[in-house]
């Protein structure tokens, strides 16, 4: 450390200096250049925090006087708390009441409330953020001018310095991770991680390491190894279990039960693969476990090692099969064996299939460390209602197995060996949230949706998986809106059948009872590429080869599907079942599209004989702009449109809607997008056509009003949204609705909609 008595005199630049030329590591050089400012300015707490441009979050890399750190880090959205406020806008941001400041966030890990004189100084290369200087000061000890101009001349001086620093950290927090190896993590008191929910709701479990190293499982699992059965024995009792939970999942995933099983049935049949095992027990005298272990090892080494993303999922099947054998024929248990305790999952990153098995086991929690989360992974966490964090903080992969963990989903946090009080809070949470729900319903007791002046409005619900369909159904709704069909494809790792698709689709009917089910086409493709169909990977898959454009260049594909909805609609004798078609760009592509249909529907006449054949209504998905420009021919060709809001927004703004660093453009409320609803909403009207809303910006409450004021009276929303729209959508009057909607319309700058915006949720929501 330095001597700090010298920089008390107003010229400090030397020894800043000398700071930067001599620290040992980057982590000191940051804890040095901030004691300076804390010792040359007279703070009584001080942090640096880092920007990480690709996150769009910085993290406090250097504190004093926060007795949390560095155990636990504050880590913030830009924009979020006065910091980030001052990086989002580029600017110093000083107070001396730090607590009435907009943007002002208690951190649990900010000690106490007196210190409330705040300094906030942005750390800027050009326009580039690279972190921000934060100093506080005790309540009524202000900065004077000439102190907070020399602090923000030292922080330029120091820019370069800390943006060097900051690359070196990544490395080196990267190659001190491989070094660590799985070296657990010391936990003495509660450890907070901030991260982003890909889910809803809190779950409480221990930590469970989502193990895909499988070298390091099987060599100690090898050495203690009992051999208790034999190879086709082992086989045997493996096929057992597999049938066993097939049969237990195709309760909850219907979709995607017969998967688990056909994969790795297969393989375990194989000649390669059981033939190997058992030349090398009866040639080479190998030990069963060992033989398992060498030719389960190869085949993953040859899976991985393709370049085909579906021949590297098939590598984790044979890791699941192998691990499955080893416990059949010895007496250990494999740490990937389906886990009967409270458990939180933690994984650097997790497959659909993953998914699937972890489902089985009594999860209730996932933790992801990097790379984000796959569209599918977060539909299906989503629909099997299992709270899911993304945290970026790798030390997670070190928390022992069996620590307590809770995740937390509606704040974005992660608590790992939770104090009491933070468990009897979540408790307390839950029981009150539940309460809540029950009070909306007996508020209620026809449950159906009504405006506060007695309109009717239908809420339907947006299905990805048919488990989705029992929270549906909770909710009272009033039919399927939008079924995903992509979900059984996207689940499985080759093309579903024609008979199986039949079975999912009747088994969706079923379980909607009666109400209207709506079936949209295949939309593969964007960021639901299927593996096994894509082989080339597409360099801008959002403008690629999706959608409808993919079913109309293989039309097998799509007539398997359309006859299997057929199929499954004369079947149930479902009158009120409707087919859409997504992505639709042109009238052209609408007729084509049609055309296919009544190609299959008369297949399915002719099978039919004198039977009466149900025909299902037609409608058109309302998501890419251009066809705004044909609506009202389109309309001739439709019986309803559905309007896909999330990416008539990615089209119409031309903002990818899975990249997070430009979310900042992705703006529902943009008068382009206002104005073009109200274009739909006016054409559908003026032909007569139904419409209905189901992208997410249907179940937004600042957006619920503008829909029912441009005369839509029909959502489909996410299951679990129906019970709080119901409840919101009883607080206002048309009158006020059709208003608001003429003055979001009137106006031209975003900024002005969203002051409108905030005026009336204010007003609604404060009554
Ligand atoms: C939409 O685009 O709004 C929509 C509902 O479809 P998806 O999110 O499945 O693309
Ligand atoms: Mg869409």
């Amino acid at each position: 450390m330095f001597d700090f008595t010298l920089t008390k005199q107003k010229n400090a630049q030397p020894l800043l200096k000398e700071i930067i030329s001599q620290s040992n590591g980057t982590q000191a050089f940051l804890q040095n250049v901030l004691e300076y400012f804390v010792n040359t300015y007279s703070v009584v707490k001080g942090s640096i925090f880092i920007y990480d441009n690709v996150t769009r979050e910085f993290t406090q890399k250097a504190a004093y006087g926060f007795p949390m750190f560095p155990k636990a880090r504050i880590i913030l959205k830009i924009g979020e708390g006065i910091i980030g406020r001052s990086l989002a806008e580029r600017r110093t941001i000083y107070t001396e009441s730090a607590a009435s400041m907009r943007g002002y966030i208690r951190h649990h890990n900010f000690p106490d409330d007196d210190t409330q004189t705040y300094l906030a100084v942005p750390l800027l290369q050009g326009k580039e953020r690279v972190g921000a200087i934060l100093l506080l000061r005790p309540t009524g000890e202000p900065f004077l001018a000439e102190e907070i101009s020399s602090i923000r001349e030292n922080a330029n001086d120091v820019v370069s310095a800390i943006q060097n620093a900051s690359a070196l950290i990544s490395i080196e927090s990267a190659k001190r991770d491989i070094e660590k190896g799985m070296r657990p993590l010391e936990i003495t008191g509660e450890l907070s991680y901030r991260g982003s929910s890909v889910s809803h709701g809190w779950g409480i479990g221990v930590a469970h390491i989502f193990a895909r190293k499988y070298s390091r499982l099987t060599s100690a699992q090898l050495s203690t190894a009992k051999t208790v059965r034999s190879i086709d024995e082992a086989i045997e009792l493996v096929e057992k279990k597999l049938k066993e939970s097939t049969e237990a999942l195709n309760e909850r995933l219907p979709e995607a039960a017969s998967l688990i099983f056909e994969s790795s049935a297969m393989i375990m049949r194989d000649d390669n693969f059981l033939g190997k095992i058992k030349a090398l027990i009866s040639d080479k005298d190998y030990s069963t476990p060992k033989a398992i272990v060498e030719v389960g090892n190869e085949f993953i080494k040859l899976f991985e090692a393709s370049e085909d993303e579906y021949m590297q999922e098939k590598a984790r099947d044979v890791e699941d099969l192998t691990l499955q054998l080893l416990e059949a024929v010895s007496e250990e248990t494999p740490e990937y064996s389906i886990l009967t305790r409270p458990h939180i999952i933690i994984a650097d990153k997790l497959l659909p299939s993953d998914i699937l098995r972890i489902a089985q086991g009594n999860v209730k929690g996932i933790a992801l460390i990097a790379g984000g989360a796959t569209a599918h992974v977060s539909l299906l966490v989503r629909s099997l209602d299992i709270p899911t964090i993304i945290v970026k903080e790798l030390d997670l992969l070190r928390i022992p197995n069996g620590q307590e963990i809770i995740i937390d989903c509606a704040n974005d946090y992660l608590y790992v060996n939770p104090s009491e009080e933070r468990r009897y809070n979540f408790e307390l949470r839950s029981q009150a949230q539940k309460l809540d729900e029950s009070n909306i319903t007996a508020n209620n007791p026809a449950n159906e949706t009504v405006t506060l002046d007695g309109e009717r409005i239908t809420l339907m619900a947006n299905i990805n998986l048919i488990a989705d369909v029992q929270n549906a159904r909770k909710a009272n709704f009033d039919g399927i809106g939008l079924y995903r069909t992509e979900f059984p494809f996207i689940m499985r790792q080759s093309l579903p059948t024609e008979a199986e698709q039949v079975k999912i689709y009747t088994r969706l009917i079923q379980e909607a009872n009666g109400k209207p089910v709506t079936f949209r086409t295949l939309d593969a493709g964007g960021d639901k590429v299927l593996p096994y169909l894509y082989k080339t990977k597409e360099e801008n898959p959002a403008m690629g080869l999706r959608s409808m454009r993919f079913t109309l260049r293989y039309t097998n594909i799509m007539d398997q599907q359309l006859r299997a909805i057929l199929r499954a609609i004369q079947y149930t004798g479902c009158k009120n079942a409707s087919i859409m078609f997504p992505m639709i760009s042109s009238v052209e592509e609408m007729i084509a599209a049609k055309e296919r249909l009544w190609g299959c529907v008369d297949s399915i006449q002719a099978e039919l004989g004198d039977k009466e054949l149900i025909i299902p209504n037609i409608g058109t998905m309302v998501e890419i702009p251009a066809i705004l420009a044909v609506l009202d021919k389109i309309a001739e060709e439709s019986d309803f449109f559905s309007i896909g809001t999330n990416d008539l927004i990615q089209y119409t703004l031309g903002v990818d809607r899975t990249n997070d660093s430009v979310a900042s453009y992705y703006l529902p409320h943009h008068p382009a997008i206002l104005r073009s609803l109200k274009t739909i909403a006016d054409v559908a009207k003026s032909k007569g056509v139904h419409v209905s809303v189901c992208g997410e910006m249907g179940r937004d409450p600042r957006y619920i009003p503008f829909f029912i004021g441009i005369g839509l009276r029909c959502f489909s929303i996410e299951a679990i949204q129906i019970t709080r729209a119901r409840e919101l959508i009883s607080r206002f009057t048309i009158k006020q609705c059709e208003e608001y909607a003429n003055d979001l319309l009137s106006l031209s700058l975003t900024s002005e909609i969203e002051n409108r915006i905030d005026e009336f949720t204010d007003k609604i929501f404060s009554n």
